[in-house]
């Protein structure tokens, strides 16, 4: 479990697998996702247009005089201020994608972005710096695209901790010093090699402490993580990613991953997207890529 986010047993809080597969009621024990979207979490500083003003951010030192002392808080997947789903009134959902890189990490799922396409679905990109190395050709194609937004997944695909707590196994980041380079390193070279300007971040296996969730916002981005689990890292079966897909509505962030085409996630997602699209629609409602809500 180090290439991809959210192993096998994660599940989306809507869906009727958990009892079907009989790990619903543990999701959470299990480190994986049934996240409730709790107000405190999703009620911090709206995404998006708040730092679309590129404010000059904190400093690396600025940071740590600032930050590290203070107490980490809780740590895991859904802790305050980080945002789950999308603000209240959001008229839409969200499809999230990361690329995690790294040794097995660092493919390219081209049946699904094909599928995006053809369906001009929106969808956010997080991209780790290390597939952004690996890949640096499909980092210019993805970011010229209007369809896609692109997002920071970190640099080293670390949990984003104060004190090294980890998570499945990994080691989180040790202080404030190495999480605001696990933040920074990657912001600065989706900006400096490709003139990205994230707006959002995610940290590898997408769990960060209170005071990380705090120390992102403070440098201008918003800790995003997900309400609905398309994928569990790209392991579940593709009738269990079109399951998952059609389960989304309104307000709604899933996520999932484009960088292993041996998994099921594209042909998931080519099975279950038609019937999202008819979905929200039917509602009046559109998916969105994570900057758009303040326009939708
Ligand atoms: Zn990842």
């Amino acid at each position: 479990m180090t290439e991809n986010d959210l192993p096998a047993t994660g599940l989306g809080r809507r869906s009727l697998l958990g009892a079907a597969l009989g790990v619903g009621a543990l999701a959470l024990a299990s480190c994986t996702t049934e996240p409730q979207l709790p107000v405190a979490s999703s009620s911090g500083p709206a995404p998006g247009p708040s730092a679309s003003s590129t404010p000059q951010p904190l400093g690396r030192q600025a940071a740590i005089d600032r930050f590290a002392s203070r107490p980490a808080g809780d740590f895991g997947l859904e802790v305050t201020g980080v945002q789950l789903g999308l603000p209240d009134g959001a008229r839409g959902a969200a499809l999230t994608f990361d690329a995690c890189g790294g040794g097995k990490g660092n493919g390219y799922d081209g049946e699904l972005l094909d599928t995006l396409r053809r369906h001009r679905a929106p969808a956010t990109l997080f991209l780790n710096q290390r597939w952004a190395r690996a890949n640096p050709t499909l980092v210019t194609e993805l970011a010229a695209d209007p369809l896609f937004e692109i997002a920071n997944h970190g640099s080293t695909h670390q949990p984003l901790a104060s004190r090294g707590q980890s998570a499945y196994g990994i080691p989180g980041t040790g202080s404030i010093a190495e999480a605001y380079d696990e933040v920074m390193e990657n912001q600065r070279y989706l900006a400096g090699e490709f003139g990205i300007q994230a707006r959002f971040f995610r940290c590898g296996t997408a769990h960060m402490d209170e005071l990380c969730a705090q120390l992102t916002r403070a440098l201008g981005l918003v800790p995003m993580n997900f309400t609905v689990n398309l994928d569990a890292g790209a392991t579940f079966p593709a009738g269990t990613v079109a399951t998952q897909v059609r389960s989304m509505g309104a307000g709604d962030v899933g996520i999932g991953h484009f960088n292993q085409p041996d998994g099921h996630t594209g042909e998931g997602m080519a099975a279950g997207l038609p019937r999202l699209l008819e979905s929200l629609q039917e509602q009046e409602l559109a998916l969105l890529r994570l900057s758009d809500v303040r326009k939708a």
